[in-house]
């Protein structure tokens, strides 16, 4: 069959071709040559040959990437070989065989793609809006992940089970629960209006708030009736059926079911500003998940807050000194040009509030800061700009300040210790000096202000 010699074998049977390579084996009616016409034309326009010139067939590794893309099956990579099969095919010789396999290839590829972007929209079209959730259809049922659904609290069994997850706030369940859903998307709640219950506790009342139902699902919920005690011995009179026991969220105040309310704890953002209390409470499920979707959001100005808690906790008040600090080295770093190229702000990670004010805290900072890791890394970040700032840069350096008051030769910067700087225009002088000096007015804004007025020119900050 096969000419072993070198020439192009032109075998019409699949013993030559690997299964994987008979994917598009589009019958056809010619069994002899090839179609002479546009090679780029569909293969079943061409009398669609199952072919592979010997030069690919003999191992050659050069097209090895369009079948590992293939086999691969991911769109991004698959686009780009799509492009380069495109220009191997105009590099190949008009009519030649190693031409005609590369087309073949780019057939596959095309289809692949399309096959993906198909996938792509069957995806979209498994997402569900319920109650503000994004429900999407999972289908990893070989894994064996075990779960339990939020709305029957029942376990999914992911093997087993057809269920539904929500992309954006994590809330699971079966398909078969997915349009009893009561609870609303937390995340929704979250983006418009990323704030915290702030009262500890603030519960409203079983009997007259709640009408003896559970806040969510409006399940009757009461208390269990206790036994009584007769001459005959001890019983306890059954409860209806219907009812099941309240259980009180620490972070809302509202009651809920046990299908609503699982015992988990959570640290509560009311009692960690008023009293500094991380004991975790027992919250309902709507708590707790809006509490992780919160977690990292820096929404507690705790000066505002509670300001008399710096005053309590010490490594709070390390922490926020640190913090003005950072807030003033961010004036050189984000005008010096070697700080931006190097990043050196991205250090902060998912911190970013750092630079952006002095006050402002998620709960994950507070909750750092009581276990102690958050002091090391405001420390570390502090050091890497304080070393920038006075070592490493000559600009940075540059611009730091001469004590007026004793013109001693140390140059000084308005984070060093030690230092009192100007608030209006960051001068920095020696805290001892300016203390000596009495309650004056910084020398620097005397005369900016005086300058101005000579010139008679709207003020602006003259930090520079
Ligand atoms: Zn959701
Ligand atoms: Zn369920
Ligand atoms: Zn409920
Ligand atoms: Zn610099
Ligand atoms: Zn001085
Ligand atoms: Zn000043």
């Amino acid at each position: 069959m096969a000419d072993q010699e070198g020439t192009p074998q032109k075998s019409l049977g699949t013993d030559v071709i690997s299964p994987s390579k008979t994917l598009y084996s589009t019958p056809s009616t010619s069994t002899s040559g090839f179609n002479s016409g546009n090679d780029m034309s569909p293969p079943w326009d061409q009398g669609w040959q199952l072919f592979i010139p010997a030069s690919i067939q003999d191992g050659s590794s050069r097209f090895g990437f369009i079948e590992n893309a293939l086999s691969e099956g991911n769109e991004q990579k698959l686009i780009e070989v799509e492009e380069q099969c495109k220009s191997l095919v105009n590099e190949c010789e008009e009519g030649s065989d190693e031409r005609r396999w590369l087309v073949r290839q780019l057939v596959e590829v095309r289809l692949k793609i399309q096959e993906k972007k198909d996938e792509d929209v069957s995806l979209k079209a498994t997402v569900r809006l319920v109650l503000g959730h994004h429900m999407q259809l999972q289908d990893n049922n070989l894994n064996n992940t075990k779960l339990q659904c939020d709305r029957c609290c029942a376990a999914i069994w992911a093997m087993i089970h057809s269920w539904f997850r929500c992309i954006d706030c994590d809330y699971v369940c079966h398909t078969r629960c997915l349009s009893l859903i009561t609870r609303a998307c937390v995340h929704v709640a979250v983006s418009e209006r990323p704030e915290y219950e702030l009262r500890i506790c603030p519960e409203v009342g079983l009997a007259s708030s709640q009408r003896f139902k559970c806040t969510e699902c409006n399940t009757p919920v009461t208390f269990t009736i206790p036994p009584i005690v007769t001459c005959f011995g001890r019983y306890t009179p059954q409860a209806d059926q219907s009812w099941s026991e309240p259980r009180l969220c620490d972070y809302s105040g509202f009651y809920f079911c046990p299908t609503c309310h699982w015992n988990t704890s959570a640290i509560v953002p009311a009692r960690v500003v008023h009293n500094w209390d991380f004991e975790p409470r027992k919250v309902s499920r709507a708590a707790q998940q809006l509490l992780r979707l919160m977690a990292e959001k820096p929404v507690l100005i705790l000066k505002d807050l509670n300001p008399r808690i710096f005053g309590l906790v010490e490594e709070l008040s390390v922490v926020q000194g640190l913090r003005e600090n950072l807030l003033q080295m961010k004036r050189y770093l984000s005008t010096c040009d070697s700080a931006i190229s190097e990043h050196l702000m991205w250090q902060l990670g998912s911190r970013q509030h750092f630079v952006e004010n002095a006050h402002s805290y998620s709960m994950q900072d507070l909750i750092d800061i009581n276990s102690g890791t958050m002091l090391p890394f405001v420390n570390q970040i502090h050091e890497s700009f304080a070393k920038h700032i006075k070592k490493d840069c000559k600009v940075c350096h540059g611009r730091g300040f001469l004590c007026e008051f004793c013109h001693d030769p140390e140059v000084l910067f308005p984070f060093d210790p030690a230092v009192y700087s100007c608030p209006n225009c960051l001068f920095a002088f020696h805290n001892s000096c300016w203390l000596e000096k009495g309650n004056d007015e910084c020398p620097r804004c005397l005369r900016i202000k005086q300058r101005h007025s000579r010139l008679s020119i709207p003020q602006e900050d003259d930090f520079s």
